[in-house]
């Protein structure tokens, strides 16, 4: 561990490496445990990340620690963070925000409501998961997203600069774009989708949200 920082009785912990994903790209922080320290949230702060742990816990700097990730938490975020990018192929419009938590996640779209039809779109969706599509990370420079922009879908999510370097993910033939969030290895991983609402939140955002549907349910 490198240092504790004490917030107005909300503790941080800095380490040395972690396994844990800082709130980023609209994407929740990681829980689980450090030690036997509960972890309720993960943020970036500046070149670190801070994880925010359960209020009386007693840590020292130089302590060896054991990370425990919330992995069934982890993994819901991840397939429906990965769901969205199939989302983004399904409906042909920018996208103007969106949000992954760990029971659903949703995309904003500039597009008209009628344009948007519930059963369509989570056919679709549930077409491409039956695919079994395997996704794929990549790097590019900072050089050259600028001279592909279109590799930028999401207009108030920026991609992580400052690295030199930007990840792409893939999920060939039927998105690809920058992201720094976690995915899936294969689209089906993911499960079956739901599509819970859609609803407008503004002339230029209406907003599709998506569940895990329940594979017994079915
Ligand atoms: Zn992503």
């Amino acid at each position: 561990m490198l240092a504790v920082h004490e917030n107005a009785g909300s503790p941080s912990v800095e380490l040395d490496r972690t396994v844990f994903y800082p709130v980023g790209g609209g994407q929740a922080g990681d829980t689980g445990r450090i030690g036997r320290w509960r972890v309720v949230d993960t943020r970036r702060s500046g070149e670190s990340v801070l994880h925010f742990i359960e209020p009386g816990a007693s840590l020292s700097a130089g302590e060896k620690l054991r990370l425990e990730l919330d992995w069934e938490r982890r993994h819901r975020l991840m397939r429906l963070h990965t769901a969205l990018h199939l989302l983004c192929a399904v409906v042909k419009a920018p996208v103007t925000g969106g949000r992954i938590a760990d029971d659903k996640a949703h995309l904003d779209f500039d597009i008209e409501m009628e344009k948007l039809v519930k059963e369509t779109i989570e056919a679709r969706l549930n077409e491409l998961l039956g695919r079994n599509i395997p996704t794929s990370s990549y790097w590019i420079t900072d050089a050259e997203l600028d001279s592909r922009p279109e590799l930028v879908r999401t207009m108030s999510v920026a991609p992580p600069r400052g690295e030199g370097r930007v990840r792409l993910l893939e999920i060939p033939g039927v998105d690809l774009q920058a992201c720094g969030g976690t995915h899936v290895r294969n689209t089906s991983e993911i499960g079956r989708l739901a599509l819970a609402r859609i609803r407008s939140e503004g002339k230029r955002n209406k907003r599709v949200t998506l569940t895990l549907a329940q594979p017994e349910t079915e």
